[in-house]
């Protein structure tokens, strides 16, 4: 019954999404060859921007990058690589080129935020995200749907990686190690790229990360408050997960004179305030910054390999819940639907803000501090650390919500180029697809991020709402905002992508006759 249940939702939301399919544009290619010309190119290995380079692309594959002048001076044009016919070319001078960014952590969209997946995808791609991991949404098969569809330009959307919620599908809650090694090598056949977990009793997780690790598949966790007192980060790293969501589970890994959270007696997990405003609390209840303890579980997860995702931006609005509330973007791209799911709610899952004030926000900046210090620690000794965005939550929107996680990771102590690392090359090493996307390098898949301005300086440049500049004249423009985003040799307009979303959302503001109103009013 339920199965049926949510058949029918998917066939009704597809046959919405079908009908509604504002436009028709697919994006450009790909082309036999097409060459990006006299580019600033950030390779996103970690090296500084170099250009004028051509990049060279061969049947949706780099097959040559080369550096064709010098600043300033006259480029050559004998010297450069030849167009073919049938070629496309596009002229990048003054432009920069980067690799095409993963967002670790995507749910493409959810039923109770009414976001459908062209959406969601649109927001993505017109901010530069060419690959997408999602951890467990609306069930796997609907998920390998998009990532078919994905995959044979059939709709606009990143590379999807499918991770399936632990359980997700399953007839019965898992209770036993043997439930879990069978729902884990069922996952494998299906399709599945890997599995979300968000913890378990030892006994399941040990019995279900070691079935996924001998078929090589990914996992990722998000330690969640009801399992974490017996199995934290540590537990999931040595038992072969190979990455963690958000934070939880890493504060109680560190935990050096307590062993479960310092809970108020009348807290109760279902009540989303008690669930968030106490989490704000739970950096200062773990060992100290580079403590023994502190250094010791740090090592220990380096040297297991172990990807962190912070997904800092979806904790922000805590911090300043002002800030993410009123951010811009929302009057002309936040759906309707979304909207009401982000305001004040005892249902709606992270919309903690009964009684949310000075208080919270303070305690929450410090958890924020003693966070980020770990995270830029353990990038500094060679830890790999990510970027997801986890939007449709908490006031924080897709697409523009992974540029805000790049400025989070900025806050939190990386150089710009080891943002974009994280953003690129260290996302496509935690899903195992380094020699395939994550850098601009020969023999990878040609995704790109083009954009008019430098990044580094002012990673804003990279929302779709672009950046504030006051020119000479003293006029105030907007300067930016990801000018194409190329996946698998597809160039797509990622102005076109965000004024079709605009599309999208004042048909369904118009529907309803829907004005963007603040909390109580
Ligand atoms: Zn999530």
């Amino acid at each position: 019954m339920v199965k049926k249940y949510i058949l029918f939702i998917v066939l009704t939301l597809f046959i919405i999404t079908a009908v509604k399919s504002q436009d028709t544009y697919l994006g450009d290619g790909p082309f036999n060859q097409m060459i990006l010309r006299g580019a600033m190119l950030i390779n996103g290995n970690g090296a500084p921007p170099i250009g004028p380079v051509d990049i060279v692309v061969e049947n949706k594959k780099i097959v040559a990058i080369k550096t064709v002048g010098f600043p300033g001076v006259q480029i050559d044009d004998t010297k450069r690589p030849k167009l073919q016919s049938g070629g496309k070319e596009i002229d990048c001078k003054g432009m920069y080129v980067l690799p095409g960014f993963i967002d670790m952590h995507g749910h493409i969209g959810g039923v109770a935020q009414g976001a459908d997946s062209e959406y969601v995808f649109k927001l993505w791609m017109a901010h530069g995200v060419t690959t997408v991991r999602e951890p467990s949404g609306r069930g796997l098969d609907w998920t390998l749907n998009l990532k078919k569809l994905s995959k044979k330009n059939k709709i606009v959307a990143p590379r999807v990686i499918a991770y399936t919620g632990f359980g997700q599908g399953s007839k019965d809650p898992i209770s036993t190690p043997e439930q879990a090694r069978e729902w884990v090598r069922n996952n494998a056949k299906k399709g599945a790229d890997g599995i979300k977990f968000f913890g378990a009793e030892p006994e399941i997780m040990t019995a279900a990360l070691d079935e996924n690790k001998k078929l090589g598949l990914g996992s990722a966790c998000h330690h969640a408050q009801m399992s974490v007192a017996r199995w934290n980060v540590l537990h999931s790293a040595r038992a072969g997960l190979t990455s963690m969501e958000h934070w939880y589970g890493l504060p109680e890994a560190l935990f050096d004179d307590r062993t479960v959270q310092d809970y108020p007696l009348d807290y109760n997990y279902q009540n989303e305030q008690h669930r968030f405003e106490e989490a704000g609390k739970l950096w200062e209840q773990a060992a100290k910054p580079y403590s023994e303890h502190w250094n010791k579980v740090m090592n220990e997860l380096i040297e297991l390999d172990f990807t962190l995702d912070p997904t800092f931006n979806i904790y922000e609005a805590s911090r300043d819940l002002h800030r993410a509330r009123r951010a811009e973007w929302h009057e002309d791209y936040t759906l309707p639907s979304l909207w009401k799911f982000y305001q004040p709610s005892k249902i709606s899952h992270g919309s903690y803000w009964h009684d949310w004030g000075t208080e919270q926000e303070i305690a929450w900046k410090r958890n924020f501090k003693l966070w980020m210090t770990f995270i830029n620690e353990y990038k500094n000794r060679g830890g790999r650390v990510t970027a997801g965005s986890d939007s449709g939550f908490i006031f924080q929107l897709y697409g523009f919500a992974f540029i805000r996680e790049l400025e989070l990771l900025r806050e939190a102590g990386f150089h710009p180029l080891e943002v974009i690392r994280a953003a690129t090359l260290n996302g496509a090493e935690a899903l195992k697809m380094d020699n395939l996307i994550g850098s601009i390098e020969i023999g990878k898949m040609a995704d790109f991020v083009v954009v008019e301005e430098n990044p580094l300086k002012n990673f804003k440049v990279l929302y779709g709402t672009g950046a504030i500049r006051l020119t000479e004249d003293n006029e105030v423009v907007r300067v930016g905002g990801v000018k194409y985003t190329i996946k698998d040799g597809i160039i797509y307009d990622a102005k076109r992508l965000l004024a079709d979303v605009k599309k999208m959302v004042d048909e369904a503001k118009a529907k309803e006759g829907f004005e963007l109103k603040q909390p109580g009013n």
